[in-house]
């Protein structure tokens, strides 16, 4: 077994059988020993309240809880008072993000990006939250240019951050080659590789689209020729990602952080391959 640091991340489920369900999931990948459990926040419709009853159930399991929180639509006092509740909860540690406006909403709201919500963050509460940032290997779907997005992630992490996760990606020379340009720039914090952990094939090849993440050529072809046979799918999806977390891990990767989708299975077949307790 090796030592390997690992993170999951969970969405707040819209169903009581969905939060039912997701306890499952979790009491089964804490026994893989995660470093916490991030919830997402906002995305897909959910709303704040379901991130934060999340998280306050993961805290009270006596496990390490990370909700994420974007800034976009939001006002300095609406944030102020989502970090007096996770401060009093004890909550140490806060995925700091953008997020996006739902198409057709007008207000963007008292922040525009991530880096002015890591300085707000930092001079609200100092240092009680440990700050993870998102970082894109392939480049962010809105960014003008590599470079622009290159400087707005070294301005997070200048604001404060912490720590980064990435985006997902299925091309390990994206990871090192972004991590080599933070590196120049004088950026030295941890760069957490995101994993996505592959199903199915159709709803990833979507949203891979919408976040601007690549799934290469030959993968694409090997799964569109598996047709609707699922276990195919799944065998594949098994070999390429944990040949890929082989490769992070072996090109410096300080750990990885499993997008697992509420679901326990693939993630844990992963790390019993990679020997990760
Ligand atoms: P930013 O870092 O602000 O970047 C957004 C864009 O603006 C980029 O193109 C960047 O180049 C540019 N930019 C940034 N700063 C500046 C600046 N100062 N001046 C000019 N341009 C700038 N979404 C959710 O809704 N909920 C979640 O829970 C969630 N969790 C996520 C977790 C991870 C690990 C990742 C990688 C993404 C997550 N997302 C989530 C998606 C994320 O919100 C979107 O990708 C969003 O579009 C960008 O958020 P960001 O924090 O990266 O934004």
């Amino acid at each position: 077994m090796n030592h390997t640091e690992i993170s999951v991340e969970f969405f707040p489920p819209q169903t009581p059988e969905g939060v039912e369900k997701l306890r499952a999931t979790r009491a089964k990948l804490a026994e893989l020993k995660p470093e916490f459990f991030s919830v997402t926040y906002g995305a897909g419709g959910s709303t704040p309240e379901r991130t934060f009853a999340i998280v306050r159930e993961i805290a009270a399991e006596g496990l390490s809880a990370a909700p994420h929180l974007s800034c976009i639509g939001s006002t300095r006092e609406s944030i102020r008072a989502i970090l007096d509740e996770y401060k009093a909860e004890n909550i140490r540690r806060i995925v700091a993000l953008r997020g996006d406006l739902p198409s057709g909403t007008g207000d963007a709201g008292e922040f525009r990006y991530a880096n002015e919500l890591v300085e707000f963050i930092r001079k609200e509460t100092g240092d009680h939250f440990t700050l993870e940032v998102a970082a894109y290997p392939e480049w962010h779907p809105q960014a003008r240019s590599p470079a622009d997005d290159l400087a707005a992630f070294v301005k997070k992490v200048k604001a404060g951050a912490n720590s980064a996760i990435t985006q997902y990606f299925y091309n390990a020379d994206a990871y090192f080659h972004f991590v080599d340009s933070v590196r120049k720039q004088g950026v030295d914090i941890p760069i957490v590789p995101g994993i996505m952990p592959i199903s199915g094939f159709s709803k990833l090849a979507r949203f891979s689209d919408a976040c601007g993440a690549e799934i290469p050529r030959w993968m694409r072809r090997k799964f569109e020729g598996f047709g609707d046979d699922a276990d195919s799918i799944k065998a594949f999806g098994l070999d390429v990602v944990t040949e890929l977390c082989e490769r992070l891990l072996a090109g410096g990767a300080p750990g990885l952080h499993f997008y697992c989708m509420n679901q326990a299975a693939l993630t844990t077949e992963i790390c019993k391959r990679l020997k990760i307790a």
